[in-house]
């Protein structure tokens, strides 16, 4: 009998999108700070629309780097959940397929046929492209929402501050309690996007293969919530996803899909 494997989470680039992410965030809150300084009261209004414009080309200067990293951060996320899916494959009908063609970088022919996989022989992967380029354009629509809904309340504050006469040093605290609001957002953005990236990958991968279904399997700490819990071992059919999505997909959610066998290419009883 073959070896029972669990899936695992690709937590490593989930720590680096999120490092990257928060570490723009927080740079951002300090340069906020900094500005906030040069807010005279007398002229507020022109003061504050410079300073917000300023504000943004720094916001767009300090989160560039972020948005190169995204097609990398798909590509890391894709390899882990490719070399996660071998070794289940492995692991529940004794076959070894080959690694994803698309996912190995600089890759220029197609290679040999493995013979294993009547769906997708080569494992090509042509729909792994665009699944890239989707999730990095919703990343990039995130991440710049990240500064522009923070300089928009900060915009408002200062507006209703000032027409309300409230102690600058009230505006300042108001200001400042927002920092944390965008850096949990950041660290959120990035956790849930590379867990929805997984779950799409896993997704497509078994369909591939001609798993139309899985069993739910949870990580089963303090941090699953129960009616995740509750459908731990329970099956379920890929084109008919439970109310909150399959696993993977609910928001911080980070179970996976046991790969059904029994009716895809490997033949498996
Ligand atoms: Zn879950």
């Amino acid at each position: 009998m073959a070896k029972k494997r669990v899936w695992l989470h690709p937590d490593g680039v989930a720590r680096d999108y999120q490092r990257e992410i928060l570490k723009a965030t927080r740079q951002l809150n300090k340069e906020i700070t900094s500005a906030y300084g040069d807010i005279r009261f007398d002229g507020w209004q022109d003061d504050l629309t410079g300073i917000i414009n300023a504000l943004e080309a720094f916001a767009k200067r300090i989160f560039n780097p972020v948005i190169e990293k995204l097609p990398s951060f798909f590509a890391l996320t894709s390899q882990f959940n490719d070399r996660q899916w071998r070794i289940i494959v492995k692991g529940g009908t004794g076959v070894d397929i080959p690694a994803s063609q698309a996912a190995i970088i600089g890759l220029t022919k197609a290679p040999a046929s493995s013979g294993v996989l009547g769906v997708d022989a080569y494992r090509a992967e042509r729909w792994l492209a665009e699944m890239q380029a989707n999730w990095v354009a919703q990343n990039v629509a995130l991440i710049n929402s990240i500064s522009a809904d923070q300089l928009s309340d900060m915009e408002q504050i200062v507006r209703r501050g000032v027409m309300n006469g409230s102690a600058s040093s009230v505006i300042k605290k108001q200001i400042t309690d927002r920092y944390s609001v965008s850096e949990s957002r950041a660290k959120l953005i990035a956790i849930d996007q590379i867990g929805k990236a997984n779950a799409a990958l896993t997704q497509q991968r078994q369909k591939d293969a001609g798993v139309d279904g899985y069993i739910w399997r949870g990580v089963l700490d303090q941090r699953e919530r129960q009616i995740h819990i509750d459908r731990e071992g329970k099956k379920y059919k890929w084109d008919s996803p439970p109310r909150d999505g399959h696993p993977g997909q609910p928001i911080r959610c980070r179970c996976y899909a046991e790969p059904d066998f029994s009716n895809s290419v490997f033949n498996i009883d």
